[in-house]
């Protein structure tokens, strides 16, 4: 089954300007899809059942920002510019890169968790305790995602691993292709360590 998202022309949204139509197709996978688990070296293979994930049909993720966020925000994105201190000791916060200097009266920061952790962004006043202990306690993997073409599809449609603990990693392999009614067999691969 397709479904069609249709998102946009929302009552409020249009008042603060930010009301854009969204055209996404998406498809989700079947309950009766092969699904397997690798565990203790044996691979069990039964049904996926109910899964909310679902697949972009014309694209991705990526094609999904260009198209409907990029256009509003990039005359304001500054590329290669990392962030190196934000000091919001005073009534601006002040941010700055290695050649220039920014002021604003407010800053979201949603650098990557671990720049955070390892100090590459210095924050002046050091940010309060709990919120650098609450920062250092979350576990980030590092993680590859991998798109391979097959002839056959000799895989089930989902793969978990059962990795323990839990902390050590995440791995899964999942059929990433909505051409494959057409013939094509794709699938992603996503190793976390
Ligand atoms: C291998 C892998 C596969 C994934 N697959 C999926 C998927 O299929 N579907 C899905 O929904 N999610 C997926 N995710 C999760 C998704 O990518 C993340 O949830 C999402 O990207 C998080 O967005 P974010 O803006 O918080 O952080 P990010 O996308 O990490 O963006 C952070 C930005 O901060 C910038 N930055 C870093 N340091 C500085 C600095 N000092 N100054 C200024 N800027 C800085 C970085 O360059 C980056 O552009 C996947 C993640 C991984 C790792």
């Amino acid at each position: 089954m397709r479904r069609v998202f249709r998102e946009g022309a929302r009552r409020g949204a249009g008042a603060a300007g930010l009301s854009v139509a969204v055209t996404v197709e998406t498809v989700g996978y079947k309950e009766d899809d092969a699904y397997g688990l690798w565990k203790n070296g044996e691979l069990t293979v039964g049904t996926l059942g109910s899964f909310a994930d679902r697949k972009f049909v014309h694209g991705t993720w990526l094609d999904f920002f260009e198209t409907y966020i990029v256009p509003s925000v990039s005359p304001h994105i500054v590329y290669n510019a990392p962030v190196r201190s934000i000091d919001y000791s005073g009534d601006a916060v002040i941010v700055r890169t290695h050649d220039a200097k920014y002021t604003a009266d407010a800053v979201i920061v949603t650098a990557p968790l671990p720049m955070i952790k390892n100090g590459t962004i210095a924050f002046v006043p050091a940010l309060p305790r709990h919120k650098a202990r609450a920062a250092r306690r979350v576990v980030v993997w590092g993680g590859i995602k991998v798109f391979l073409e097959f002839s056959a599809k000799f895989y089930p449609t989902y793969t978990d691993f059962a990795i323990r603990p839990k902390r050590a990693g995440h791995r899964m392999y999942f059929d990433a292709a909505v051409r494959a009614e057409h013939g094509e067999t794709y699938t992603g691969t996503l190793c976390r360590r």
